[in-house]
C-alpha cells in the first residue's frame, strides 16, 4: 500500500512532464492521520478540478460520540465539518498570500501566466454558497482547493460523510501546472504538506472548537424538534421572538446588520411557547416564545415596504434548518409548505387544474377546453399559478405560501364590478379567494398569503397579521368586523366542490438524456438551470431551491428516477395493463426519498453504479420532493400517461 513518501516520489518523478502523467497518482495513499484517495484526475489545468477524498479514522478525529449520533445530529455535524474545512482552506490560502513576494518570484520562475488568485472565497460560515478555495499558482485552477460547504441553510450533503469508523471530506483540487507541464514540487507541497494541515485544523476534534460544533448541532436539533412539534400544536410555522428576518441585500442571504434591523416579536394573541431539547443562550433557556402560524388561512397585510414579503420569504426558506447567527435559526416551517407564484411561459404537462380553471376557450368536443389534464408549452400567468398549486397538491403539500407581489391578479380575485362586467360564463377562472377555504376544510391544506392590496380576503381568513413598521400585530377581529360591515358585493364563483387533484403518471420515455453524439449529457449551471439532454430546464422560480448542489442533485435524481423508478416504454411493453405498471409522480418521488434515506446522497453519483466502488460522488445537497417534482414538471419534454 502506498504512503505519503510514494506520493512525493511520484510527484518528483513526473515533475515537468505533460499533464496527463498526473494519472500516475490516482489511488490511495496512507498518511499518518488519514488516508488520501485520489479518485479523479482532471484532464488539463483548465478542466473541472481533480476529485479527492480525505478519510480520517474515528480514533484520530476524536469527535464526541453524541455529536455524531445517527440522524439529525450526524447530518448537522457533517455540515459543520464541511464549513470547518472550508475555513481551513481559506486560512491556507491566507497564509500563502502572506508569503507574498516569495510566491510572486516563484510564480515568475514557473512561468504560469495566470498568477496566484489568492481567493479564499467563502471562508467561514454564512459566506454564501460554494466551497472554499485556496488560491493557486500556475495555470488554470492550479493549486485551488474546494469543498462544497453550504450557505445559510443546513442541508444533508455529500461534502462530508460521517461513518461510525471514520469521517471523510470530499474535496476538489486543481493539480498545479505551468502551461500544461506538471509542477511536481508544487503538487507535493499541496498534497503532502498542506493537506495534513487542512486535516489538523479542519477535521480533528482536538483542534476544532467543539463548543461551536456543539452549539451548531444543538441548534439544528432544536429546529428539527420544533418542526416535528408544529403539527401537535396545529401550526404550520413558528417565528421565534428575537428572530432577524431581513437580509443584507436583495443579492445576499446574510442577515441585515443588527443595528438596522427590527427583530421579530409575536403579537400576544398569537404567541406560543415551544420547548426545545437543548438549552440555549446565557440563561440556558429551555423553551422559546414566538408566533405560531396556525393551520388554516393566515393573511399578512400591511402597507408597502412594511416587511410582509420578508416574513413570507423567511417561511419559505425555513422549511430547512439554518445556521446559528442567520437570524432565522428559530424560524421553523413545516417541511411540506410550498411557495406558489405565477410563472407565465412555463411548460405544463397534463395537470388537473380544473378546480381553478375550467372551460377555457378552444375547440374541445364540448366547444370548451376542459382542464382535467391541462397542457401548455406557454402557460399564462393564471394557468401557470393554477398548475403550480395543483402540482404542489399532487405531491402532498400541506400548505401554500403566496405573495401578491408574484401572483396573477385575476387568479387571486375578481371583484364585484368585474363580476358585473364579465359574466361568470365567460370567465374560466375560479379565483383563489373562492377556493382557499375548501383547500383547508376539504383537503387539509393551509395557506399563508401576503395581501396588501385587496380586502376581499378578510372574510375567508382565520388570522390576519398586520406588519407595521416591521412589527407584527394581530388585526383579525378588526378585519372580520370590516368584512361584516362592508359587503364586498362579490358573488362566490365556484362551480362544483374542490376535488383532490388527479395524480399523473410520468412516462420514463419522455426523459431523454442524450444530446448529439453523447449518450448522456446532464449537468447543472448554478442554482437555476439544468441541462438535461437537449432540454434546458429553467428553475429560477422554484423559490425553495436554495443551493446549487440541490440543483445538481435534482439533475441526477431525474436520471435515476427515469431510468429506474418510473414506468414507461420498457414497462409498457412487458405488461398487459400499462396503467398499473406506471407509478404516479408522487410515488416516484417517494421512492427517491426512500433511496436517499437508505443509501445516502452518494447514490446520485453518475458513475458509481457498481456497489462497493467508493469514490468522490460529486457535490450534492438534498432537495425536497417538491423541488425535484417541480423540475420534472417544468420539463418541456415531459409526457404523462393519458388518464382513463
Ligand atoms: P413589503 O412586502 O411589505 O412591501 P418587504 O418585506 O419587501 O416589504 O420589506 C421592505 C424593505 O424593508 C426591505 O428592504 C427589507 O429588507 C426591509 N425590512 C423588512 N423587514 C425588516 C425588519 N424587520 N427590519 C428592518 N428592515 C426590514
Ligand atoms: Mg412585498
Amino acid at each position: 500500500m502506498a504512503d505519503a513518501h510514494v506520493l512525493t516520489e511520484t510527484l518528483n518523478r513526473i515533475d515537468g512532464r505533460g499533464y496527463k502523467s498526473y494519472s500516475e497518482i490516482r489511488g490511495r495513499f496512507d498518511f499518518d492521520r488519514f488516508t488520501l484517495f485520489v479518485d479523479h484526475i482532471q484532464g488539463d489545468p483548465f478542466a473541472a478540478p481533480s476529485k479527492l477524498r480525505i478519510r480520517v479514522p474515528a480514533r484520530e478525529a476524536e469527535l464526541p460520540g453524541d455529536l455524531t449520533a445517527p440522524g439529525i445530529r450526524r447530518m448537522a455535524s457533517a455540515d459543520f465539518l464541511a464549513r470547518s474545512v472550508r475555513t481551513a482552506i481559506a486560512e491556507l490560502a491566507g497564509s500563502r498570500r502572506a508569503r507574498g513576494s516569495h510566491d510572486a518570484a516563484e510564480r515568475d520562475r514557473a512561468g504560469g501566466h495566470d498568477g496566484g488568485r489568492g481567493g479564499g472565497r467563502g471562508g467561514g460560515r454564512g459566506s454564501g454558497h460554494g466551497g472554499g478555495r485556496a488560491g493557486g499558482r500556475g495555470s488554470g485552477k492550479s493549486g485551488q482547493i474546494f469543498i462544497d460547504a453550504g450557505g445559510q441553510e443546513v442541508l444533508e450533503r455529500t461534502a462530508v460523510l460521517i461513518d461510525p469508523d471514520w469521517i471523510e471530506a470530499r474535496i476538489e483540487l486543481g493539480l498545479p501546472a505551468a502551461g500544461r507541464r506538471i509542477l511536481g514540487r508544487e503538487a507535493s507541497v499541496l498534497l503532502v504538506e498542506q493537506l495534513p494541515r487542512l486535516v489538523e485544523t479542519g477535521l480533528l476534534g482536538k483542534n476544532l472548537s467543539l463548543d461551536a460544533m456543539r452549539a451548531f448541532v444543538e441548534c439544528v436539533e432544536n429546529q428539527e424538534s420544533i418542526r416535528r412539534h408544529l403539527e401537535k400544536i396545529d401550526c404550520v410555522a413558528f417565528v421565534a421572538d428575537g428572530s432577524l428576518l431581513p437580509r443584507a441585500s436583495g443579492a445576499s442571504e446574510l442577515p441585515m446588520a443588527d443595528a438596522q434591523a427590527i427583530r421579530f416579536r409575536s403579537p400576544e394573541s398569537q404567541a406560543v411557547e415551544i420547548e426545545i431539547p437543548n438549552p440555549i443562550g446565557e440563561a440556558r433557556t429551555r423553551s422559546l416564545r414566538g408566533m405560531g402560524i396556525r393551520r388554516g388561512i393566515t393573511l399578512i397585510v400591511g402597507g408597502g415596504y412594511h416587511g410582509k414579503s420578508t416574513l413570507l420569504r423567511a417561511l419559505e426558506t425555513c422549511v430547512y434548518p439554518h445556521v446559528p447567527g442567520d437570524g432565522r435559526e428559530y424560524v421553523v416551517a413545516a417541511p411540506d409548505l410550498v411557495k406558489i407564484r405565477a410563472e407565465d411561459g412555463r411548460s405544463v404537462s397534463g395537470v388537473d387544474i380544473h378546480g381553478f380553471i375550467d372551460r377555457l376557450p378552444g375547440n374541445a368536443q364540448d366547444g370548451r377546453h376542459r382542464t382535467r389534464a391541462f397542457s401548455s408549452p406557454d402557460a399564462s400567468g393564471s394557468t401557470s399559478q393554477a398548475a403550480n398549486i395543483a402540482e404542489a397538491l399532487e405531491l402532498g403539500a400541506r400548505g401554500l405560501l403566496l405573495d401578491e407581489d408574484t401572483s396573477a391578479t385575476n387568479f387571486m380575485v375578481r371583484d364585484a364590478r368585474m363580476q358585473r362586467l364579465v359574466h361568470r360564463d365567460h370567465e374560466p377562472i375560479t379565483p383563489f379567494v373562492d377556493r382557499i377555504r375548501e383547500l383547508h376544510e376539504r383537503l387539509g391544506v393551509s395557506t399563508v398569503l401576503v395581501m396588501g392590496g385587496c380586502g376581499d380576503y378578510f372574510g375567508v381568513a382565520d388570522t390576519v397579521i398586520m406588519m407595521r413598521d416591521y412589527q407584527a400585530q394581530d388585526v383579525t377581529q378588526e378585519a372580520h368586523r370590516i368584512a361584516n360591515e362592508n359587503e364586498s358585493g362579490r358573488l362566490p364563483e365556484t362551480t362544483g366542490a374542490l376535488e383532490p387533484v388527479a395524480p399523473r403518471r410520468p412516462l420514463a420515455s419522455s426523459f431523454v438524456a442524450s444530446r448529439g453524439r453523447r449518450q448522456e449529457s446532464i449537468s447543472a449551471r448554478g442554482r437555476e438551470l439544468i441541462l438535461y439532454g437537449e432540454e434546458s430546464l429553467d428553475l429560477r422560480h422554484l423559490a425553495q431551491l436554495v443551493d446549487p448542489s440541490q440543483t445538481r442533485a435534482i439533475a441526477q435524481a431525474i436520471r435515476l428516477a427515469s431510468q429506474g423508478l418510473m414506468g414507461g416504454a420498457r414497462v409498457e411493453e412487458r405488461s398487459r395493463g400499462p396503467e398499473k405498471s406506471v407509478p404516479t409522480l408522487a410515488a416516484v418521488l417517494e421512492a427517491l426519498d426512500a433511496l436517499f434515506d437508505d443509501e445516502g446522497l452518494d447514490v446520485l453519483d453518475r458513475h458509481g453504479t457498481e456497489r462497493g466502488t467508493e469514490r468522490h460522488p460529486g457535490n450534492f445537497a438534498r432537495p425536497r420532493r417538491y423541488e425535484v417534482g417541480g423540475a420534472i414538471n417544468r420539463m418541456r419534454s415531459l409526457r404523462v400517461q393519458p388518464s382513463e
